[in-house]
């Protein structure tokens, strides 16, 4: 099953990734990461197809899709 897999630190919180998600399945945690952002979490893995928009979306490069 495919998977995402965030690296926390280095999200910014930005959003793009939400936006570019066609199963809205990712959203910013409550948490905060060590540089105060709140970072990007998948709610519902299930979900995912794998299709790799978030990670391509991402300018900081804190996506990994696993197939
Ligand atoms: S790989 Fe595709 S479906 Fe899975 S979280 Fe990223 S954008 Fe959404
Ligand atoms: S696009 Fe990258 S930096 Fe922005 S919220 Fe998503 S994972 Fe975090």
């Amino acid at each position: 099953m495919p998977k995402i897999e965030v690296d926390v630190e280095r999200c910014k919180g930005c959003g793009y990734c939400l936006e570019a998600c066609p199963q809205k399945i990712l959203r910013l945690a409550e948490e905060f990461n060590s540089m105060g952002y709140h970072p990007v979490e998948c709610f519902d893995p299930e979900k995912c197809t794998g299709c790799t928009f978030c990670a391509i979306m991402c300018p900081d490069l804190a996506i990994e899709v696993y197939k």
